[in-house]
């Protein structure tokens, strides 16, 4: 043991756990945690070091009877948990305790293998959604220093509570996935103890819009066609345009925009697709993505709309 980790459990050997009620006992525990994890500068995260040792039998039987006992035996009690945790960053169990954190960093993207878990309606097809090649998604952990990059194909990913946010499937009140037993794969392999065995998972296929759709030739042509008329590629070039143009020339990448957005109204209405679900068929819609560009579409009092930046209000001053 360091000097440093020495004193941090001393001092917190000297509180007084005589006093607690359960509640506090959890609290200071993960408060001592989090000290534990900053002074050792572990990668850990502290919800996966607490989930561990609360995993463990020695908390279960403290907690369990932490009312009942004296002072003096909730102080023993206190330091052997102490000693738990500090075990427990030494000795990280290779599994999953479900401490949901790498949910909260956001949902996983799918592979070929994760179709049957669609097909057989164990993941709702409203859950999930297409990124489309050349769309700009923000990188997770802030790499990049938190500025877009551009997908170079198609992904189908599973919802977020909002972008950043957290996969759809966690629930927030108990940290644990809603459909664990038939979590996606890239789940399964994800792996906070050792990230070399995330990353083998780079290597397999990612299942795309034609592995689910192949047999329904009218979405595949209407897929085609928004992409022929609609992609990103065309809205990264009308973009440059108006950055060239110093914004005073907005209309090209405002027609294209508009147009994207009764693109997607016609095949809504036309053929009765919620436009929620129509986000696994077309994508994210352009007008969505404007925050992505700094901007955001208006509409004017006479009907027109303009283009302003992210935090403004109208076109005019
Ligand atoms: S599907 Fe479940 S395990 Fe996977 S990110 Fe979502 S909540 Fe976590």
């Amino acid at each position: 043991m360091t000097p440093d980790r020495k004193s941090t459990l001393d001092y917190k050997s000297m509180a007084f756990p005589g006093e607690w009620d359960e509640e506090t006992l959890k609290s200071k525990f993960l408060e001592f945690m989090n000290e534990l994890i900053r002074e050792t500068q572990s990668n850990l995260p502290p919800k996966r070091l607490q989930y561990q040792v609360e995993q463990s039998v020695e908390y279960e039987n403290i907690r369990k009877q932490w009312s009942d006992l004296t002072p003096t035996e909730r102080l023993n009690g206190w330091k052997q948990l102490l000693e738990k945790a500090e075990d427990a960053l030494k000795n990280v169990l290779p599994t999953c305790v479900q401490c949901g954190e790498c949910c909260r960093k956001g949902s996983p993207t799918l592979h070929l293998e994760d179709l049957e878990l669609l097909q057989q309606g164990k993941i709702p097809w409203k859950q999930v959604f297409v990124l489309r090649k050349g769309e700009p998604v923000r990188p997770p952990d802030e790499k990049n220093d938190g500025k877009p990059y551009f997908l170079l194909d198609d992904r189908i990913k599973l919802r977020e509570k909002q972008e950043g946010q957290g996969c759809v499937f966690l629930d927030d009140t108990t940290d644990r996935c809603t459909i664990y037993a038939d979590r996606p794969i890239q789940c399964r392999a994800q792996a906070c103890w050792d990230p070399s065995e995330s990353k083998e998972l780079a290597k397999g296929v990612y299942l795309t819009r034609q592995d689910i759709f192949e047999k329904v030739e009218l979405l595949m042509n209407i897929i085609v066609e928004h992409e022929k008329r609609c992609s990103f590629e065309s809205l990264h070039e009308a973009f440059k345009q108006l950055q060239e143009s110093g914004a005073k020339e907005p209309e090209q990448f405002l027609a294209l925009v508009s147009y994207e957005d009764h693109f997607r109204d016609f095949v809504s209405e036309q053929f009765h697709i919620p436009k929620g679900e129509l986000e696994l068929v077309l994508g994210r819609s352009f007008a969505s993505l404007m925050p992505v560009f700094g901007l955001k579409v208006v509409e004017e009092p006479d009907g027109t709309k303009c283009l302003v930046a992210e935090g403004e209000n109208s076109s005019h001053p």
